[in-house]
């Protein structure tokens, strides 16, 4: 079969090609045939009447024709060609004056035939009628005739200009081909790069049409690919290198104590547990993104009064803003559509951007939590008065593991929080923003529906 997109296209161009070249050859054909027909005998019949009319005038009668036929053939001019047979001259009253068909002149029977009369006419006198077994159009053209010699070159002429047009169309369908094919080839050997591991490899855009489109979303799946595969290398490194951490606090504690080289006591046992305690966390952390990637994260959906659950969030954590000398207020009308949501996992998105809003907020900072609706949803906003966020770090910041501040990586955050926040948040049907101003601090919204999705 064919197996090339190229020879495909080119056969098919080809082949309309020559079937609408040919259709027109045959009609023009065909055409050119009648109208030449019509030509040829108009021309025919006009020279005839001329010449009849032309010999009225000049003997004042039919009868020395008349004369002349019971003679011999008759006059020159109507000797005619075989192929132009069957003229009969009648007289003013429609008598036979003079027939080239076979029968009698005088009153016999004439063939059957399809007759057209044409008057002669001399000084607006109608002195006879021309009859014409066929009109003339309907006659075929003798062999050997000039006209069907011309006929023949123009039927040669068409035969060449269908050889050319077709031999053009083969090379123009080829270019054509050729030109289509091409970012397909280049396509398909790009998808088997990144099929072999070279993610990321980019095809050129030669046009903004399908094929153009088609190029840049490759571009974009290819771009899209190879960040996953980084971001998921990245990733499993960050998880040993988090996990690492506080097993090697761990293990050096527990063999210390199996050693005998420390003895226990209950600042130990704490460290020991806090830093297990974290372990979980981590562990429960990525249990949870891995189901919310899963699309298997379960939630228990309720309706929600929007001012209700940022008051709740603000008492859980007015002490530890206390603590760290930061206001922290509620700023919600009552009153708004209430939040088609999960409360608890609502609560723990609150509750991580809020401890993030203290932690990056000095004292003397506030924190204000607002609800609006806008639309069909209804906007929760954590807003700080703190150190803002890089607008470098600001695409990034919901990514797993990435954390802005590099000074602070083996703080013990593990650079989840707002990665978890924005999976649950988007399992509910919300989506998560933030805006910030280094220095003037960061406002994260939560657009959330307040129909079921
Ligand atoms: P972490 O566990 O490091 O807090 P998050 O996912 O919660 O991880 O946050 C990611 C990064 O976003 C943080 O490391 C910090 O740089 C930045 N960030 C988050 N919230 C704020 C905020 N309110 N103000 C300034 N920076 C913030």
């Amino acid at each position: 079969m064919l197996r090339s997109l190229g020879l495909k296209l080119t056969l098919a161009f080809l082949i309309v090609a020559i079937l609408s070249v040919a259709l027109v050859a045959i009609l023009i054909g065909q055409r050119t045939m009648t109208e030449f027909n019509q030509f040829v005998g108009d021309r025919f019949q006009h020279t005839l009447v001329e010449q009849l009319t032309d010999y009225y005038a000049n003997n004042g009668s039919w009868r020395g024709l008349l004369d002349e036929r019971r003679r011999g053939p008759g006059p020159r001019f109507l000797r005619t060609r075989p192929d132009m047979a069957g003229i009969i001259l009648l007289d003013a009253n429609k008598k036979v004056v003079f027939s080239n068909l076979p029968g009698d002149v005088n009153g016999a029977p004439l063939p059957n035939g399809a007759y057209h009369d044409v008057a002669l006419q001399v000084n607006n006198q109608t002195v006879g009628w021309l009859r014409l077994d066929l009109p003339p159009a309907n006659r075929a053209l003798i062999a050997g005739s000039p006209e069907l010699a011309f006929l023949n070159r123009v039927r040669i002429a068409t035969i060449l200009s269908v050889v050319a047009a077709s031999l053009l169309a083969v090379l123009l369908g080829w270019l054509l081909a050729r030109a289509i094919s091409k970012p397909v080839r280049e396509l398909t050997l790009a998808t088997q790069a990144v099929a072999q591991g070279q993610l990321g490899h980019q095809v050129t855009i030669r046009s903004h049409d399908e094929i153009g489109q088609l190029a840049a979303s490759f571009n974009q799946m290819s771009c899209d690919l190879a960040r996953a595969t980084q971001l998921r290398r990245q990733m499993t490194a960050d998880i040993a290198h988090d996990l690492r951490t506080p097993l090697s606090v761990i293990l050096g504690y527990t063999e210390a104590l199996n050693d005998g080289k420390l003895a226990g006591d209950s600042e130990i046992y704490e460290t020991l547990h806090s830093e297990a305690q974290h372990l979980n966390h981590l562990i429960d952390d990525l249990r949870l993104l891995s189901l919310a990637d899963a699309k298997e994260l379960p939630l228990n959906l309720d309706e929600i009064e929007p001012a209700e659950v940022l008051q709740r969030a603000a008492a859980a954590h007015q002490m530890r803003a206390q603590q760290a000398g930061v206001a922290l207020e509620v700023d919600a009308p009552p009153g708004l559509p209430a939040i088609i949501a999960d409360p608890e996992r609502l609560a723990q998105v609150l509750g991580n951007l809020i401890n993030n809003a203290i932690r990056y907020t000095e004292p003397g900072g506030a924190i204000r939590l607002r609800a609006a609706t806008q639309g069909n949803t209804v906007r929760l906003q954590v807003q700080d008065s703190g150190a803002g966020i890089d607008p470098t770090d600001l695409p990034y910041i919901f990514d797993r593991f990435y954390r802005g501040d590099k000074a602070r990586q083996n703080s013990g955050e593990s650079g989840l929080g707002l990665a978890i926040a924005k999976s649950i948040v988007e399992a509910q049907g919300g989506i998560i923003t933030v805006e910030s101003t280094p220095g003037a601090g960061s406002t994260f919204t939560l657009a959330l529906p307040t129909e079921p999705v």
